[in-house]
C-alpha cells in the first residue's frame, strides 16, 4: 500500500489543524500510523490521494446508506445548488424533509432541524429540563450522544478510542448533572430512579448502542427504561442519530416496538451532508423556540442541499424497502466473520443489528461498556491493518461501528470475508 501523498497531506496537516484531523476518530490514533487521504467515494469503495482502493465499511461513520456518491443524491444536490445554497429563511425543502420524517418515525409529531447529532442531543436535553423542570440527566457508559458538555462523561466512540477518563474543560457542576450507569443494567436504572427519581429530567440512550462498537439493548431494557421513566414523570430520548432510517424505516423504535418521548436524529436524514433534527409529540415540541420559550437556533439550519439529499436518501429507502436486503447481507458478513475466526482460532465476538456491526476481539458476551473495554486492542489493530492491506477498510478503533451500505454486494462481503480469514491466520 502506497502512502506517499497521504503521508505528505498528513504531515502538512498537523502542522495546521490539531492532529491533522477535524474529528479525533479520523485520526488512526488507536491503531497506530497515520491516516489516509480521500481523493473520492465510488459507491462501496473510497479511493485515496495515491490511488489505493478500498471497501469501505465507516460510510461517513454511517450516513451513507446509499454508499458514496449516490446518482440521484448527487443530482439533487447540483440541481437544489444552481438555486442558492443558503436561504436564511424557510424554503420548501424543509417541509418535505420533515415531513418525511413525521410520518417514518413513529413518535415524532413534530421535528426541529439542526446542523450536526451533537446539537440535536444538546437541545433535545434542554427541552427536556424544560418540560420537566428537572436538571439531572441518566446516560450510559460507552453511549455517544455528541460532544456537548453534559454529555461527554464516560462517552463512546472517540473518547473510548482515545482512552480519554478525565473532563478538561467541562465544569464540576455541569458534569455533576449527568448520572452514568451500565448500558443494560436495569437494576442500576431503578436504582437511580429510587434516589434521583424525582429530579431526572429524562434517560437518554444509543438504543442500540452504536459508540461502544455494537451493543443491541438485552431484551426488556428499552421497555423497563420507558416504564421507568414514565412512572417517574420524567423522559425517554432516543438518541437515533446512527439507528434512525438503518435498522428500520422508523428505526430501532418501530424495530423493538418501544416508542420514546423525544428522537435525536442525524446522520442518514442529511443524505451526507451535515444536519441533524430532533422531534417529539406536539405537545412537547410545542415548547421550543419560537413557540414556545426553550431557545434554539441555526443560521445554517434546514439547509436546501441537506433537506434535498435527506429527503432524496429517505425516498429511495422508503420506495425501495432496502432492509431486507441489509439484513442479509449483514448475516452473511457477521457469519462469514466469525467463521473466519473460529477456523483460526481467534476468540471474537460479532454483534450485529441489521447493516451494524463490530468484531470484539473477546470470547464476550459484549453487552455493556465494560464487556467492550475487555477486548484485545492490539489483535484489533492488527487486524485493522491487516484488512487495510487486503483493501478493506474498517472503522480505525474497537468501539465503532461497521456499516454495509446499500451499495455493497455479495462480492464486495465475500472479499471482506475472505481477507478477513487471512488475516485472522495471521493474527493466531
Ligand atoms: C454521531 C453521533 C452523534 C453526534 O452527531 P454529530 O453529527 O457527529 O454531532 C450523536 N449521537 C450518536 C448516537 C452518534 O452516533
Amino acid at each position: 500500500m502506497i502512502q506517499n501523498r497521504s503521508q505528505q497531506l498528513y504531515a502538512q496537516a498537523c502542522n495546521l489543524i490539531p492532529g491533522g484531523v477535524n474529528s479525533p476518530v479520523r485520526a488512526f490514533q488507536a491503531v497506530g500510523g497515520t491516516p489516509f487521504f480521500i481523493a473520492k467515494g465510488e459507491g462501496a469503495y473510497l479511493i485515496d490521494v495515491d490511488g489505493n482502493r478500498f471497501i469501505d465499511y465507516v460510510c461517513s461513520w454511517g450516513p451513507l446508506i446509499l454508499g458514496h456518491a449516490h446518482p440521484e443524491v448527487v443530482e439533487v444536490a447540483s440541481q437544489v445548488l444552481r438555486l442558492g445554497s443558503s436561504f436564511g429563511a424557510p424554503s420548501p425543502w424543509e417541509v418535505d424533509l420533515a415531513q418525511l420524517i413525521v410520518e417514518g418515525v413513529p413518535s415524532v409529531e413534530m421535528v426541529r432541524m439542526v446542523n450536526s447529532g451533537t446539537e440535536a442531543v444538546m437541545s433535545a436535553v434542554r427541552l427536556a429540563r424544560a418540560y420537566t423542570n428537572r436538571d439531572l440527566v441518566v446516560k450510559f457508559a460507552g453511549g455517544y450522544h455528541g460532544h456537548s458538555d453534559g454529555l461527554i462523561v464516560q462517552g463512546g466512540s472517540g473518547i473510548a478510542t482515545l482512552g480519554i477518563t478525565t473532563r478538561p474543560g467541562i465544569p464540576q457542576a455541569i458534569a455533576e448533572m449527568t448520572l452514568t450507569l451500565p448500558y443494560n443494567d436495569l437494576e442500576a436504572v431503578e436504582r437511580a430512579f429510587q434516589l434521583y427519581g424525582e429530579r431526572i429530567a429524562a434517560v437518554i440512550v444509543e438504543p442500540i448502542a452504536g459508540n461502544m462498537g455494537v451493543v443491541p439493548p438485552k431484551p426488556g431494557f428499552l421497555e423497563g427504561l420507558r416504564r421507568l421513566t414514565k412512572g417517574s414523570g420524567s423522559l425517554l430520548i432516543f438518541d437515533e442519530v446512527i439507528t434512525g432510517f438503518r435498522v428500520s424505516y422508523g428505526g430501532a423504535q418501530a424495530l423493538y416496538g418501544v416508542l420514546p418521548d423525544l428522537t435525536c436524529l442525524g446522520k442518514i436524514i442529511g443524505g451526507g451532508f451535515p444536519v441533524g433534527a430532533f422531534g417529539g409529540p406536539r405537545e412537547i415540541m410545542k415548547l421550543v423556540a419560537p413557540l414556545g420559550p426553550v431557545y434554539q437556533a441555526g443560521t445554517l439550519s434546514g439547509n436546501p442541499v441537506a433537506m434535498a439529499c435527506g429527503a432524496t436518501t429517505l425516498r429511495i429507502l422508503r420506495t425501495t424497502d432496502p432492509y431486507g436486503r441489509l439484513e442479509k447481507l449483514g448475516v452473511r458478513l457477521a457469519e462469514g466473520l466469525r467463521e473466519a475466526a473460529r477456523e483460526a482460532g481467534i476468540p471474537v465476538t460479532v454483534n450485529r443489528v441489521g447493516s451494524m456491526l463490530t468484531v470484539f476481539f473477546t470470547e464476550g458476551p459484549v453487552e455493556n461498556f465494560d464487556d467492550a473495554n475487555r477486548s484485545d486492542k492490539q489483535q484489533f489493530s492488527r487486524f485493522f491493518w491487516g484488512m487495510l492491506e487486503r483493501g478493506v477498510y474498517i472503522p480505525p478503533s474497537q468501539f465503532e461501528a461497521w456499516f454495509v451500505s446499500l451499495s455493497h454486494s455479495e462480492k464486495e462481503i465475500e472479499r471482506t470475508v475472505e481477507a478477513a480469514r487471512e488475516v485472522f491466520r495471521h493474527l493466531r
